[in-house]
């Protein structure tokens, strides 16, 4: 067994608003090893991006993170809880053992930066070679599968078409080498035959850095392709982690259950069951489990208790108090 790069313990995370205050991630406790691909599901509005954000510290102004930890293993004995950490330490973490990948590229390119600049930035400010960095990003785009990376480099973004504009953040994402990869939906705007070619690109890339992925998606087929592991998230909280072979065969969690149902199959002649009922809203949400409005199997202990994330015999993680 690897390594745990990550461990997040009784993470809360709030939005304070004027509707009231938004639990937008509950006592939330992740480990996540090194070298991993794990995928974080769950449908719009669970907490995926706070969640991310909250790693990162890169959270709204409105956003508090009210209890809990995030160790993240600099080292074979050096830890940091980025929870806690000073805007100074986090300034040597992120974008650099830490990066994040985001969902629309426009947003994360500067339109008045070349390429180049784009890339290599933060390693520039670090003193390395102009012309070794160069030489990086061209063999990291020739990676990515760039056409004419030479040229690329000296454009600008609005030159760019989505999907070269996607690899040069992801390009600007792995340059630094970082121990941890947080890609959040990086694909969506892009149409479904791109996505699966920069994906598997990624996964590539990942796999020779030695990195550790943490892949946002709703999409449970896309994370079925890419991740080791997969933890599913519901209003907030996590209702499930296995790793993704276990999942799919046999998914503990009802939530889990629908997702799976929920989803078209090739091939087989299966309804497809959407699950009944709403995610709820999280300013004032279900007590015990809150799964529990929408649950086939639920019981008189889930609208009262809160379920613990704990290993049952499948061998999964799981929030349910009527499994096992
Ligand atoms: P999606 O799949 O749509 O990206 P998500 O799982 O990433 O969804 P989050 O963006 O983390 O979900 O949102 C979690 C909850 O926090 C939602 O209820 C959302 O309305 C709320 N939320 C997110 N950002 C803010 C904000 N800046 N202020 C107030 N509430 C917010
Ligand atoms: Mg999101």
């Amino acid at each position: 067994m690897s390594r745990v790069v990550l461990s997040i313990r009784n993470l809360e995370v709030n939005y304070y608003t004027l509707r009231g205050i938004v639990n937008a991630v509950d006592n939330l406790s992740l480990d996540i090893y090194e070298g991993e691909t794990i995928a974080i599901v769950g449908e719009s509005g669970s907490g995926k991006t706070t969640l991310a954000r909250a790693i990162l510290r890169i959270l709204p102004s409105n956003a508090s993170i009210d209890k809990g930890s995030i160790l993240f293993r600099i080292n074979g004995s050096k830890e940091i809880d980025l929870a806690r950490a000073t805007e100074k330490e986090l300034e040597k973490i992120r974008g650099d053992m830490i990066t994040m990948i985001f969902q629309e590229p426009s947003v994360a390119l500067s339109p008045v930066h070349k390429i180049i600049v784009q890339i290599t930035d933060h390693l520039e400010k670090k003193g390395i070679d102009r012309g070794k960095l160069r030489e990086q990003a061209i063999d990291l785009m020739k990676r990515l599968r760039m056409p004419n990376p030479e040229a690329v480099l000296d454009m600008y973004p609005h030159e760019l078409s989505g999907g070269m504009k996607q690899r040069v953040v992801i390009a600007s994402a792995l340059i630094t080498r970082p121990k941890i990869i947080i890609a959040d939906e990086p694909t969506t705007a892009l149409d479904v035959t791109v996505q699966a070619q920069i994906l598997r690109l990624l996964i590539e890339l990942k796999r020779d850095l030695k990195s550790t992925v943490i892949f946002i998606t709703h999409n449970l087929a896309i994370a079925a392709e890419i991740a080791d592991r997969i933890a599913v998230m519901y209003a907030g909280q996590l209702v499930e982690v296995a790793d993704k072979y276990t999942l799919f065969e046999s998914p503990q969690h009802p939530y889990t259950k629908g997702l799976l149902k929920s989803i078209p199959k090739p091939h087989v002649d299966e309804e497809i069951e959407p699950i009944p009922g709403e995610p709820p809203s999280l300013v004032n949400p279900p007590k015990g489990c809150r799964f529990h409005p929408r649950c086939p199997i639920a019981d008189f202990v889930c609208m009262k208790e809160r379920p613990r994330l704990e290993r049952k015999s499948s061998g999964s993680l799981v929030a349910c108090h009527r499994v096992d």
